[in-house]
Order: structure tokens, then sequence, then C-alpha cells
């Protein structure tokens, strides 16, 4: 007998149909002896749809309203889950952030969890119910609703898993596990058995949209073990934990990519110490997160700055510039929005020499060429045009030995067609 936490995501829980099968699934779990706490994303879209009614209210809504109105997404998932289980003659309870005692920062959209005060849901589980919690949202200090960012429900999971000293953080998704690389893009990316938590956080971090990196994070700082599973089939998926010292790990642990940011050069800037800082300050006072930098002096004491950042925050950017131009003038700025950032990851680059040269090598025989370059001791990362980023991944995925023997297909059947046609649907 286990305690375990599971998380279902907004794929697994976009219709009644599917929020039953999850029932089934939890019912099944609490049979076979284990107590049971769920935690639940907002059905299919509908988050984002909720970003699009805001937009139609009002083009800039305020922070506070936001996060008032999302976390009702996860409200509504959460209660239907609850009444699904009592239909199976189960008991059960939902409790929405507050209640199920996630305390955060007052940093509407884009909290932090501060404390968790779990007793609601221990006596719960003692008293012989299944849990529902609405992942993704939080009270403040302040005792406003607030959101954990988007994919938050992933956070919300660990923290309770951390919370209630669980065995396990189960998190259910449309995809079975963490592979090598998006199988979209390389469709002979394998599956991996476990990924130490460093690499997870890196490939999250650099795009890999499996598991929300600050639930990674949140997890390896508090010893959360988290098992990255199918909501559609029984098979076992990716274990994340710490890396022990049997686990084999191969020098390049997966390829992650990322679409979604965007480029902008500053050019003509002044060449002085201090002009990254005032640039770079200004982009932190509005709350940007910039990823790749880079600076060259050019002619006549000049230099120029890029810097990288999530394609959603360019408004902002847009405006932290214009004020840096005031006080700091420079001859124009270039943005560049058709760019993919291409990252390896693995914890055992750090030993191995010659990695980045055997990259750029690869990269140079498919004639991609690279706009940028970064590294850390576990990542290397290129920024190249949106338009090579599948030449990218797959040539890196070949060249480090990380294709499999079978190839992904991508299919147009439903996750209810497949588990059924694998025998496996609950
Ligand atoms: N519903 C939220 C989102 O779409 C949180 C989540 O799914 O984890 O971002
Ligand atoms: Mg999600």
């Amino acid at each position: 007998m286990a305690l375990v936490v599971t998380k279902f995501g907004g794929t697994s829980v976009a219709s009644p149909e599917r929020i039953k099968n999850v029932a089934k699934r939890l019912v099944a779990k609490r049979q076979a002896g284990d107590d049971v706490v769920a935690v639940v994303s907002a059905m299919g879209k509908t988050t984002d749809e909720l970003v699009s009614l805001a937009r139609a209210m009002n083009t800039a809504p305020s922070k506070r309203e936001m996060d008032m109105l999302l976390s009702t997404g996860e409200q509504t998932s959460m209660a239907l889950l609850a009444m699904a289980i009592q239909a199976l003659g189960y008991k059960a309870i939902s409790f929405t952030g507050w209640q199920a005692g996630i305390v955060t920062d007052n940093e509407y959209s884009l909290a932090k969890i501060e404390n968790i005060d779990a007793h609601r849901i221990r006596e719960a589980i003692a008293d012989g119910y299944i849990v529902v919690v609405a992942g993704f949202q939080g009270l403040s200090l302040g005792g406003d609703i607030t959101t954990l960012g988007r994919g938050g429900s992933d956070t919300t999971a660990v923290a309770l898993a951390y919370g209630i000293d669980a065995d396990v953080c189960e998190i259910y998704s449309d995809v079975d596990g963490v592979y090598s690389a998006d199988p979209r893009v390389a469709p002979r990316a394998r599956k991996l058995d476990f990924i130490s938590y460093d690499d997870m956080l890196e490939m999250s971090s650099a795009g890999s949209g499996v598991l929300q990196a600050r639930a990674v994070e949140f997890a390896r700082k508090y010893g959360v073990v988290i098992h990255s599973r199918s909501a559609f089939s029984d098979a076992p998926g990716t274990l994340i934990k710490e890396a022990v010292p049997d686990m084999e790990q191969a020098v390049v642990s997966g390829i992650a990519h990322d679409t979604s940011e965007i480029r902008f050069t500053l050019r003509g800037l002044p060449d002085n110490p201090g002009v990254a800082a005032k640039l770079f300050a200004t982009l932190a006072a509005y709350k940007v997160s910039v990823d790749m930098i880079i600076q060259n002096s050019v002619a006549d004491d000049k230099a120029n700055i890029s810097f990288t950042f999530p394609g959603n925050q360019k408004a902002a950017v847009e405006e932290a510039v214009s004020r840096v131009k005031r006080d700091m003038p420079f001859d124009r700025v270039d943005i560049d929005e058709d760019i993919a950032k291409v990252s390896l990851v693995g914890t055992g680059m750090k030993s191995s020499p010659g990695i980045a040269a055997r990259a750029f090598k690869s990269l140079a025989d498919n004639e991609i060429s690279l706009k940028m370059i970064s590294t850390s001791p576990i990542r290397i990362s290129v920024v190249v045009e949106a338009s090579q980023v599948t030449a990218a991944v797959r040539c890196l995925h070949t060249e480090f030995g990380l294709d499999s023997d079978t190839v992904f297909e991508e299919t147009q059947l439903s996750p209810e067609e497949i588990a059924a046609k694998m025998n496996k649907g609950r």
C-alpha cells in the first residue's frame, strides 16, 4: 500500500468521458489498496479560452483578476472528477488550492509556493476519501487567489507529494514519458526509462514540454520522485530522480528544442562599462526572462547586444527597450522572430571533452548555420533559423547515438482509440 499523488493534465480531462476514465483509474488504485490524491488541470484548452475571454474585455487585464479567472478552470475539473468518483460508489472530496493549504507569495500569474499546510488532505485520506485538488493555484499571503504559471499543475502535484510525504508523484499526460527528443520532430526518439533531475531540468528549460521546469526544480530540492506516464495506458513511463552511480549515464540524454523565443539586437550602443548592466536591469524591472545574450564591440566605440526571451514577453521588452533608449541612445533595434533554440543536454558532458566540437561539425555538415551559442556544464544550446529546427534536432539526435530502431508514427487516432487498440484502456 502506497500513498500516491497523481496529476492529470488538460488532455486527460478534456471531456466528460475522459474525466470518467480518470475516475476509474483512481478507483482501481484505491481498490489495490493505495491512498490517492489527484491533482487536475483545467479541461482541454479551457485556460487558453479564458485568456482570450479576458483579452476581449481588456487588452491588458490586471493580473489579480486574471488569476481569479484562470483558477476557475481547475475548479471546474476538480468538482467534476470528484462527482465521477462518487458515481462509482467511492468517497471523494475536492479542494481548491487554498483548501489544500497551498500558500504562495503575492506574485500573481507566476506565484511561488511558500508553504504547504496539508492537514485537510491528511485528514480526508485518513477518513478514506480519494482527494482531488485543483492544480495551478494557491492563496497568497495577502489572501488572494494566485496561479503558479502556465503548466503549474505539475508544481502543485510535486509540492503536495512533498507536503504529504507521498511515495511517488505520478504525472499523467498524453505522452507516455520523457523522450530523447520530441518524437513529432525526431521520429527516432526513444522513451527514457529514467532521467536525472539535473538533465530533466535542463530539458524542461530548453523547451521540452513534458514537465514544467519549476516542478522539476521543486522535486530536486525536496527529493520527490516523479513518474511521468501516459494517461491512456498502463505502460511504465519515465522516472525522474536523483542520479545514482549505477544509473547508466549516456553522454547526451536528449535534444530539446524551443521555437517560442525571439531575438532583439540593439545596434550602436555606447561601448562603456555599465551599458549591459543598465539594459538588463531595465529588462529585469519589466520582469523579462532573458535567455541568451551576446555582446560584440563594433567600430567607433560602439557595441551591439543581442538577447533572446520568450515571445509572449515582446510587448514588455519593447517598452523596456524604449525606456533604455531615452537615457542611453543607440542606433536601432533588429527583431528576429523566426528563430529556434536547439539544446543538447546531458550530465555526462561534464566529463567528456569535445562534445561541442562534434555538435558543431554535425550541424555544419548539414548546412545549418548558428546565430548564437551558449553553454552550461551540462548543456549546449544553439540558435538556428526556425526553418532548420527539424534538421538540427534530427542530425544531433543521430550524431549522439540516440536514434532508436523503431520509428514513431504520428497517429490520427484519439487517445481512447489508441487505448482500446492496445487493449489496455480502462
Ligand atoms: N491549466 C493551466 C495551464 O493550462 C495549468 C496546467 O495545465 O498545468 O497552463
Ligand atoms: Mg499542462
